[in-house]
């Protein structure tokens, strides 16, 4: 399950959008491995194409993708010197696979903000300017002892030499390590290391109510009566990171509801789709997965898997024994399993392929594996 981190200063509603994220029957635990004040919680990724390949299969059971979000406690300038939670806070994310950081985008004079003014775009640089100095210090320290061993042996270590150098001299210009990870080798490097930089990243700007909704429900709210903040700053840089809208006190509130009730209010917002779906699957795509499906014994699955996994990989995902045994794949496009209501309806009218060992999964498969144990 791919984990994300959420973080950024105190006061932005990390809290707040943890909490809502999980709200959904989620399972909130206490972070396992640091003592700090974080959370764990295990959120499924709504599925329009679940809910429409259930409707349509009556599977006796439906399990959907999940993502691990974890609420770190809030960065203060100066944690990589070590100061408010520092080094600690920085650790607890190093081992996820991305990072939303929170900013605040709402108004709101009941609540304190840690610099006086509403400006995402300066504190977007005060966080990125603390990671950086953590990924430095981390990487110089990783030099230290590497070049050591590398002088012992220096034609065998000449690309690593050149890749972690190479990343020290960027960070030193204060360039993020974003985009280093494309090789598999890099990436595996960058997770090692822990490198934060080096994460895809994901901005959330926790907007006033007003400014998703239209402000027409939102007049009389307490916050009403504010836009979002500009931020084309963040958004126009090459390879600038996405920058996700919502507002974490409408998404916890939405939560509390009912189903049919949400939905009732999310439409008289005039809200299409709530910020919290879009937040699963903007980390699902932020980390180039895509999803498939199983149908097996009644029980639906989605499964999320890299983009260009083979068949056998897409087994993997499921059991190792069925990666090892991997014979081949009968698979079908979700929309024509919805349209003939289940996967061995396709047989009889030739819309069932079979596919070998080469086959690339698509986004949306309905897959069944074939394979001796
Ligand atoms: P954290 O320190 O980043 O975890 O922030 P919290 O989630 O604890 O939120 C700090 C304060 O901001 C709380 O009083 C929240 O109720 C408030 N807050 C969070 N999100 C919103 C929002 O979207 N609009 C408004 N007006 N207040 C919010």
């Amino acid at each position: 399950m791919l984990s994300v981190g959420l973080l950024g200063l105190p006061n932005v509603g990390k809290s707040t959008l943890f909490n809502a994220l999980t709200a959904a029957g989620a399972e909130v635990s206490n972070y396992p491995f640091t003592t700090i004040d974080s959370n764990l919680g295990r959120v499924p990724v709504p599925d329009p194409r679940l809910a429409a390949l259930e409707a349509a299969v009556e599977p006796a059971e439906s399990t959907p993708c999940h993502v691990q979000f974890i609420d770190i406690a809030g960065l203060v300038e100066g944690a990589s010197r070590g100061e408010g939670l520092g080094n600690r806070f920085l650790g607890a994310i190093r081992q996820v696979d991305a990072v939303v950081h929170v900013l605040r985008g709402f108004a709101d004079p009941g609540v304190a903000h840690v610099f006086e003014t509403v400006d995402p775009v300066r504190d977007a640089g005060i966080v990125e300017t603390e990671l950086l100095l953590a990924d430095l210090e981390v990487l110089e320290r990783a030099l230290e002892k590497r070049r050591r061993l590398w002088k012992a042996d220096p034609r065998a270590h000449a690309e690593e030499e050149a890749r972690l150098e190479g990343w020290l001299e960027r960070l030193r210009r204060g360039e993020p390590l974003r985009g280093e990870g494309a090789e598999p080798a890099a990436r595996g490097e960058l997770k090692a290391l822990g490198l934060l930089t080096g994460k895809p990243l994901l901005y959330v700007l926790n907007v006033d109510e007003a400014a998703v909704t239209g402000g027409a429900q939102g007049a009389g709210r307490q916050d009403a009566g504010s836009g979002a903040p500009d931020v084309t700053e963040l958004e126009s840089a090459p390879g600038a990171p996405p920058v996700l809208r919502l507002c974490a006190r409408l998404e916890a509130e939405l939560r509390e509801l009912e189903p049919a009730e949400r939905r009732e209010f999310q439409r008289e917002l005039g809200l299409e789709t709530s910020g919290l779906d879009r937040l699963a699957n903007a980390a699902l795509e932020l980390l180039g997965l895509i999803r498939f499906y199983t149908l097996a014994h009644g029980k639906l699955r989605a499964w999320e898997i890299e983009r260009g996994a083979t068949a056998p990989q897409a087994a993997g995902r499921i059991h190792g024994d069925m990666e090892r045994g991997f014979i081949r794949a009968q698979v079908a496009a979700w929309e024509e399993v919805v349209e003939h209501g289940g996967l061995h309806q396709l047989q009889p009218l030739g819309r069932l392929r079979t596919e070998g060992r080469d086959y690339r999964i698509r986004d949306g498969d309905v897959v069944e594996f074939l394979f001796s144990p």
